[in-house]
């Protein structure tokens, strides 16, 4: 097998908070170069077979992927799995319950947006689901800027989706055990997401990366859109640190959203392990 150099493990489909559906993702990934992709739509599977087939009529080597929400310390943090059993029948039924409850978040977030004048926004927001199991606050972001109410998604967030704003409702996702088992026993590898992102203090993200390794986690993403290359660094030194494999990974939702490309990130440094090089045996 040729050396893998573009892999992209990290993208969003209309089967969670993307607008491109598995086969234009496929197809926008090969045309930037992707030798290796993964669709790793929130909390769901239901586009696996989808993604494999465009990644094999596309010419790329597929590994199966999602992102699942956990609560670690109080914080919403992304555990990404790749190369499972997307048939799994735990692994299935630990996603349908982490995707139950958004329905209610979502209608709960639509009354905080009320109180401040935005009226109808769970109608709203629901114009832009692609899965009625999946409306995410990047729904209700897309309608905030189809009605004029932000300029971009971002603003959204910034204004009116985020811990202490009018649209924020807090809400216990799936525990970082369970996560990782469910990826785990259906032969994948559990991945910590984008871990820039997270607002630990450095004893907590250190307690996160050791449970992480302890329940059989073996994977973080370091070259991510959501990292600065200074922030390569910093996880580079991380995954030595805890003997994990590395990933990466653009994260890209929607050509609309101000998001990284597909396949255009820059590759991992060459003295990690790149997760790709585990899974070889799971890479269809
Ligand atoms: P949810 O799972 O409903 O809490 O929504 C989380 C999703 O919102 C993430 O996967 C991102 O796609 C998006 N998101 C989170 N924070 C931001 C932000 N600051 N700007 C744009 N999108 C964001
Ligand atoms: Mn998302
Ligand atoms: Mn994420
Ligand atoms: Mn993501």
């Amino acid at each position: 097998m040729t050396t893998i150099r573009n892999a992209d493990l990290h993208c969003h489909s209309v089967v969670s908070d993307g607008t491109l559906t598995p086969e234009a993702l496929a197809a926008r990934a090969s045309g930037n170069g992707v030798e290796l992709w993964a669709l790793t739509d929130h909390d769901e599977v239901g586009g696996q077979q989808r993604a494999l087939a465009a990644a094999k009529d596309n010419g790329m080597r597929y590994l199966t992927g999602t992102e699942i929400s956990i609560t670690f310390i109080g914080q919403t943090v992304h555990v990404v799995g790749l190369g499972f059993d997307a048939d799994n029948e735990d692994l299935r039924e630990g996603l349908r319950q982490t995707r139950g409850g958004r329905r209610e978040r979502a209608m709960e977030m639509s009354d905080g947006l009320a109180k401040v004048g935005i009226k109808d926004a769970f109608e709203g927001a629901l114009k832009f689901v692609g899965n009625p199991e999946l409306i995410s606050r990047t729904h209700f972001a897309r309608f905030l800027v189809e009605s004029g109410v932000c300029k971009e998604t971002s603003e959204v967030f910034r204004k009116y989706l985020t811990e202490g704003k009018p649209g924020f409702v807090p809400h216990r996702w799936a525990s970082l055990k369970d996560a990782v088992t469910w990826i785990t026993q259906a032969g994948g590898m559990a991945v910590i997401a984008h871990p820039a992102r997270y607002k630990f203090t450095p004893n907590e993200e250190f307690a996160l990366f050791t449970e992480f390794k302890n329940h059989g986690g073996q994977g973080v993403e370091v070259v991510t859109g959501s990292h600065t290359a200074a922030e390569y660094l910093v996880y580079a030194a991380m995954a030595k640190e805890f003997g994990l494999a590395a990933s990466r990974g653009s994260d890209f939702h929607s050509p609309d959203d101000s998001h990284t490309e597909l396949g255009t990130l820059p590759l991992l440094p060459e003295d990690l392990t790149p997760v790709w090089e585990l899974l070889a045996p799971r890479i269809q």
